[in-house]
């Protein structure tokens, strides 16, 4: 059944609240900014699916594109119980301001399932994937022109593998079919640092809010991450990878939580120690010299300079809002801040970077992953050997010009020539550096109330725009 969505309560109201408050400051006529707020369309779907043991398991499951004003729409498919029409309406929403924000020329989508993909088999799972694929392309809600899917909470590459090779033997189109969805691994044409894209580019969207010294200064802080204490909720596909980043970055990862537990050390945790130690035990408990916190939303309250909230939505709310520590919060997940919570972390002097900004990182690489797979050659193939020639004749030369020979270190950064991953990370920085002078640039000069208002502000009139460029509103 495809309808048209008219009101809802809870998430997707968030979102709208945030849309509502930072509309005032745009020059957008009314008519426009509902058409730019409301979801254009949601599938809901029941299907069944086998059982290992012949049983049949009904299953309910959504898509829901947010907007159509920029072709194909975009954004992950989630696996996990309380999935709902709401949730998906608001994460599609969020990817609509998010594309926008970071200049991805994507309309925004969200994916659902309601199912526990940590109790079910893989051979179930493969099923259910495949069938749902197949209502998807039955409806045409999906597609590398119409809506790719990626990766969310409980689903990976191991998912898209299986969504890719659905659409390949089902779909209208073969020729482009790699790029009916992105979050694939690199041996199925995907593209190298997807997988820590999120992760990482929140930690660079970090970075920038800490480069600026007088916005840090009220904070009392220092300008960069080396030496700040970090907090970080969720050690999925985002968390574990943004704790990477700020340990690599010389910032000290003091507190990590999981759905069932969380530690916190002062000194600092070493985090591949952690996740191996709960790969090996099943747990946190029993992990060396940390402190174990039973109940994981206590992370949250432990002393930090910096929270990145990299779980779920709805994680801060009026009632653990006033026992936060943190003096920046980074939304690594979508929506962990509800407007109570925002409101009364501004007014108590704290700063949140938001989410369709700080983990946009995800979308972006994901970008490039649909641009590699409808050009059908990985970006370093026409260039590398090139490079690798030119550099060599320009350390010919100035061998031959200084009849010295270089230190083998600088020999080799001289001759080395970008690969894939090279590509990726500098286009990545690049994309989060222009948005995110855009986004303080607006903050100061309009003097907005944060930068989720301005995130918003520059977003609404994008898309705004969009619609009215392309002759979609009237
Ligand atoms: P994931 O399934 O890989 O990881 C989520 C993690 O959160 C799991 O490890 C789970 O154990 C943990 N968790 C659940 N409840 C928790 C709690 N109460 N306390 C602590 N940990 C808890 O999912 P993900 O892909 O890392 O996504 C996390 C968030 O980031 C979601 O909001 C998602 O929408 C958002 N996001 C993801 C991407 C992406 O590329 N994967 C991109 C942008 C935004």
């Amino acid at each position: 059944m495809v309808f048209k969505t008219n009101t809802s309560r809870g998430f997707f109201d968030d979102v709208n609240y945030y849309f509502d408050r930072a509309s005032r400051y745009t020059d957008v006529p009314g008519d426009l900014l509902a058409q730019v707020r409301m979801c254009n369309a949601v599938y809901r779907i029941r299907f069944p699916v086998v059982r290992d043991d012949g049983k049949i398991a009904v299953v309910e499951a959504y898509r829901a594109e947010h907007s159509h004003h920029r072709l194909p729409t975009k954004g992950g498919v989630r696996y996990a119980l309380d999935v709902s029409q709401d949730e998906v309406m608001a994460l599609a929403a969020l990817m609509t301001y998010k594309c926008a924000v970071v200049d991805v020329p994507f309309g925004g989508a969200k994916g659902g399932v309601r199912v526990d993909p940590r109790h079910e088999s893989t051979s179930f799972l493969r099923r259910l994937t495949r069938r749902y694929t197949s209502e998807l392309i039955r409806k045409r809600f999906i597609g590398p022109d119409v809506d790719v899917p990626a990766p969310d909470v409980g689903t990976g590459a191991r998912e898209m593998g299986w969504i890719y090779d659905t659409y390949k033997s089902q779909g209208p189109d073969t020729l482009n079919a790699l790029a009916c969805v992105t979050g694939k691994s690199v041996s199925m044409h995907g593209v190298a640092g997807r997988e820590e894209a999120t992760g990482v580019g929140a930690v660079i969207a970090l970075q920038h809010f800490l480069s600026e010294p007088e916005d840090v200064k009220p904070l009392g802080l220092t300008p960069g991450l080396s030496g700040k204490r970090v907090l970080v909720q969720g050690l999925g596909k985002v968390g574990l990878h943004a704790a990477r980043e700020v340990i690599k970055q010389g910032g000290s990862v003091v507190g990590v939580s999981v759905s069932n537990g969380a530690l916190y050390d002062p000194d600092g945790l070493e985090v591949d120690a952690v996740v191996e130690h709960r790969r090996e035990s099943g747990s946190l408990v029993g992990f060396p010299r940390a402190r174990l916190l039973p109940n994981p939303d206590e992370l949250l309250e432990q002393p930090c300079d910096i929270l990145i909230p990299a779980a779920l939505e709805h994680q801060i709310t009026a009632d653990n809002a006033p026992r936060l520590r943190a003096k920046v919060i980074v939304e690594g997940a979508n929506g962990p801040v509800d407007p109570k919570a925002d409101a009364m972390l501004r007014e108590a002097g704290s700063v949140i970077v938001p989410d369709i900004y700080a983990n946009a990182g995800g979308v972006v690489v994901s970008y490039f992953e649909w641009i590699k797979n409808l050009s059908h050659v990985s970006f370093e193939r026409m260039t590398r050997r090139y490079q690798q020639i030119a550099n060599d004749r320009l350390l010919g030369v100035l061998t031959r010009l200084t009849g010295k020979t270089l230190p083998p270190e600088d020999e080799a950064l001289l001759l080395y020539a970008p690969n894939e991953i090279d590509f990726v990370r500098t286009a990545l920085e690049n994309t989060l550096a222009i948005s995110y002078e855009r986004i303080r640039t607006r903050w100061k000069e309009q003097s907005l109330p944060d930068l989720r208002t301005s995130a918003y502000v520059g977003a609404i009139e994008r898309v705004g725009s969009a619609y009215v460029q392309d002759g979609i509103f009237p």
